[in-house]
C-alpha cells in the first residue's frame, strides 16, 4: 500500500536553481526507505514540499492516493501525518522546557490537556528523556536535543516520519543510538525516511533505497539491487 507518492516534480526557486526536476518516487506503508545523494541534490527541497511549505510548479503529490489540493485544511492535515525532524535540533526546539516543548504539538493539533500529557508521556519514554522532562532545553547536550526533536515529531502520531541526516556530524555510538530509535519507530508502524550521504549506512539500514542527483532520481531499489548494479 502506498502512502506517498511523488509525480514529475518540478521546481525552481526564485533565483533560477533547478532544485526538482521531474522527480518521481513512491513510498509503502512501513518501509525503511533512505534517500541517498550529494549536498545540493536536492534533499531538503523534496521534504519541504511533503509538508506544503512548498508548493511544486510542476507535477502532483499524492498522500495515501489523494492527490494534495493546497488547501488550508488539507495542509494541517498534511502536517500531522508527515514529520520531519530536521538536521539541526536548535532549528525545532524553542520551548522553554522539556515537556512543554514536546506538548506543544498535541496541543496545536487541539488535544486535550489530558490526551496531550499522554503523547507528551509516550513520546519521552520512546525517547528516554523522561528524567530530564523538567529541564530547559537550551541547557541540554546536543544528543539530548536531537532525542527531544524526534520526541516533537512522535507525539504528534504522524503516518510518515522523514529524518534529515539524522547520523550526520554524530559519533559511531550516537548514530547507532539514533538509528535504533529510528528502527523502533519503524517497528510500531511508522513510515520512515532518511536521508544521508553515507552509502555503507544506506545499504544497511533501508528497505529501499532512492539516488538522488541534481533534482532527479538515478537509480532506485532494494539495497542488494542498489549494489548489485552500481
Ligand atoms: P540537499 O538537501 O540535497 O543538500 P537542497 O534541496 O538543499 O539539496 O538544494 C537543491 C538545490 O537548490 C541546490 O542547488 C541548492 O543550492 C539550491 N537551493 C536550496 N535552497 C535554495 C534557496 N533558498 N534559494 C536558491 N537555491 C536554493
Ligand atoms: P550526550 O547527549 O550523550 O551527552 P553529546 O551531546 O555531547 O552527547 O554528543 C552527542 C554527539 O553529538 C557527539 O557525536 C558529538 O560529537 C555531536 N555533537 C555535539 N554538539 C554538536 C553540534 N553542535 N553539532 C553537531 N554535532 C554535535
Amino acid at each position: 500500500k502506498k502512502v506517498l507518492e511523488v509525480e514529475n516534480l518540478v521546481f525552481n526557486y526564485p533565483d533560477g536553481t533547478n532544485a526538482l526536476d521531474g522527480l518521481s518516487l513512491s513510498i509503502e506503508k512501513g518501509k525503511k526507505i533512505a534517500i541517498l545523494g550529494a549536498n545540493g541534490a536536492g534533499k531538503s527541497t523534496l521534504f519541504l514540499h511533503l509538508n506544503g511549505i512548498l508548493k511544486p510548479k510542476q507535477g502532483n503529490i499524492k498522500f495515501r492516493g489523494k492527490k494534495i489540493s493546497y488547501k488550508k485544511k488539507e495542509l494541517q492535515n498534511l502536517r500531522k501525518n508527515i514529520g520531519i525532524v530536521f538536521q539541526d535540533p536548535d532549528m525545532q526546539l524553542f520551548s522553554s522546557s522539556v515537556f512543554q516543548e514536546i506538548s506543544f504539538g498535541p496541543l496545536n493539533l487541539g488535544l486535550s490537556e489530558i490526551q496531550t500529557r499522554e503523547r507528551v508521556d509516550e513520546a519521552m519514554q520512546i525517547m528516554e528523556i523522561t528524567d530530564i522532562k523538567d529541564k530547559p532545553t537550551h541547557l541540554l547536550s546536543y544528543g539530548q536535543k536531537k532525542r527531544i526533536s524526534i520526541a516533537d515529531i512522535l507525539a504528534m502520531k504522524p503516518e510518515l516520519i522523514i529524518f534529515d541526516e539524522p547520523t550526520v556530524w554524530l559519533d559511531p555510538k550516537h548514530s547507532k543510538e539514533i538509528l535504533g530509535f529510528i528502527n523502533q519507530i519503524n517497528k510500531k508502524g511508522t513510515t520512515v525516511i532518511l536521508s544521508t550521504h553515507d552509502v555503507d549506512l544506506a545499504y544497511q539500514w533501508a528497505d529501499y533505497i532512492y539516488i538522488f542527483s541534481d533534482g532527479k532520481i538515478i537509480g532506485e531499489g532494494s539495497s542488494e539491487k542498489i549494489f548489485r548494479d552500481n
